[in-house]
């Protein structure tokens, strides 16, 4: 059994009431350790010490801080097989997904907020009347980060690295499903030398653990990623307390596809968009429209691509697809297959659970394609994050632009063309916090990254994330 602890003050505690939850490998369905079920007391504990660690840490030189999260990025490198076998088996990941994007990304996340540190300055404004304004970038305190189980220690790092750049300290929760990676970062963090406390771990389900985070008056400030209804959840609960909040939710993302693009690329990136990461990542485009002038022969080379992505055990070499997060997750996709049926939705390929030989128990389901009738059907609106698309005509512009619109979420959007005006056109009056074009998840990590609408608000990334981890305060001197 795989065991894993709460990290508080730089070491490992087991939590104070003795209550634990079973941690499940999704490849084979079967417990393979336990996790602290951490209660309020043990939020307390970590509260306490990150509070303890605060104003040294805070006064720590940047060129120190920045030390540290490069040596925690080059741990991370150099155990980047252990961390990837880790994240597939906590998650039902591919291990080659894991070690090509999931591990190196979170390195990245670190070094790059070591660096991006050395370079955050604030603005100073001379005024006519001989006064001189300047702007201090002072860290909040005591922070809380919580993440979601579909990129966890990616995710997770994506808020603890801007935050401890910063001069915070931090209490991080990462999802229960998926503990593993956040419980290994620990010992890393002690490795490279981050002083106790100034990252604490506390693992739980998010009602009790989570909920003691967002409602400790003293965690100032929260970031968060997850779905939409525990971001409205949050929003009620901190904002009575007028805690910072950076809420980053779910995504309902548009993949408009025209008959101008550069067909090959599309098609290739289409597939990668559609279900890399067993389709359970925020940004796959899982509404696919398609100008009606190549629709049928796209829906033919797509079907067949997709046809050929091969569902397997994570560890394989030539897994395409791997296992879904959890039993109950799985249910839930295949809850909405069977929504699109009734709906009249057409299953152009997939449906399906596997039984991959020798893992019996394991999640898996077939990539579904589903050629929806109109797209105010269910399977058209609310957020899947699973490995089903839908496709669908259309006839111009106007006409996909509305659609694309028309869903409560607004994070990111796809669109294939070579028309440069229409780019423009289309790009300004997408709804979404991001706009890639004849591309997909290429991510430059200064550019600002998050969503309108029910998607979120706030922007992480560069520059954004180190101004939400300080407080702006204004200094004006006469002279
Ligand atoms: P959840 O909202 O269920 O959970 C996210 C995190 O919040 C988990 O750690 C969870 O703990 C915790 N949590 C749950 N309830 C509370 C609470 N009351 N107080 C504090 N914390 C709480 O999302 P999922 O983990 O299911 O992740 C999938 C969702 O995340 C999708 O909607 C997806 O679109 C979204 N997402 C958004 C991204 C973005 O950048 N916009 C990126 C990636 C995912 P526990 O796991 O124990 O329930």
């Amino acid at each position: 059994m795989e065991n894993i602890k709460n990290y508080i003050n730089g070491n490992f505690h087991n939590p104070i009431q003795n209550h634990w939850i079973d941690n499940y490998n999704p490849s084979n369905g079967e417990v393979y350790g336990q996790i602290p079920n951490s209660s309020k007391e043990d939020v307390e504990q970590a509260y306490k010490s990150a509070k303890s660690a605060f104003p040294s840490w805070s006064q720590t030189s940047i060129e120190e801080r920045s030390r540290i999260l490069i040596k925690i990025s080059e741990l991370l490198e150099a155990n980047l097989d252990r961390f990837a076998k880790a994240e597939s088996k906590d998650n039902g990941k591919p291990i080659s997904l894991a070690k090509a994007v999931d591990i190196p990304r979170a390195a990245s996340n670190f070094r790059f907020f070591g660096n991006a540190i050395t370079q955050f300055a604030s603005e100073s404004h001379e005024s006519i009347n001989q006064a001189i304004n300047y702007t201090l970038r002072q860290p909040i305190g005591v922070v809380g980060c919580i993440s979601p189980w579909n990129l966890p220690l990616y995710l997770f790092t994506w808020k603890i690295a801007p935050a401890i750049a910063a001069g915070n300290c931090v209490v991080a929760k990462p999802s229960e499903v998926t503990p593993m990676t956040a419980y290994l970062l620990g010992k890393i963090c002690n490795e490279a030398g981050l002083p106790k406390g100034v990252l604490n771990i506390v693992h739980g389900l998010g009602g009790s653990t989570g909920q003691a985070i967002i409602e400790h008056e003293n965690i100032k400030a929260i970031s968060f990623t997850g779905g939409t209804a525990t971001g409205a959840h949050i929003a009620k609960v901190a904002a009575p307390m007028f805690k910072k909040l950076s809420l980053e939710l779910g995504g309902k993302n548009p993949n408009i596809i025209f008959a101008d693009c550069d067909y090959d690329d599309m098609l290739n990136t289409t597939v990668r968009s559609s279900f890399a990461n067993q389709g359970q990542i925020c940004l796959c485009g899982s509404r696919i429209f398609v100008e009606a002038s190549i629709y049928e022969k796209f829906k033919k080379d797509f079907v067949n691509k997709v046809k050929a992505l091969k569902v397997g055990h994570p560890s394989e070499v030539s897994t395409n697809i791997g296992a879904l997060v959890s039993k109950p997750h799985l249910e839930k996709v295949k809850e909405y297959i069977n929504i699109a049926k009734a709906e009249n939705g057409i299953i152009l390929c997939g449906g399906n659970q596997v039984t991959v030989a020798g893992f019996e128990n394991g999640y898996y389901l077939e990539p579904t394609v589903i050629e929806v009738p109109n797209d105010d059907c269910r399977v058209n609106q609310e957020e899947i994050f699973g490995p089903v698309v839908t496709i669908m005509p259309f006839h111009n512009e106007d006409e996909v632009l509305q659609m694309a619109n028309k869903v409560k979420y607004g994070l990111s959007a796809t669109l294939w063309t070579n028309n440069l005006k229409r780019t423009m056109k289309m790009s300004n009056q997408l709804q979404a916090g991001i706009v890639w074009v004849n591309t997909w998840m290429m991510r430059d990590l200064r550019t600002p990254f998050g969503g309108v609408k029910a998607s979120g608000i706030g922007r992480e990334g560069g520059f954004e994330a180190l101004r939400f981890f300080t407080e702006a305060k204004n200094v004006c001197i006469k002279y």
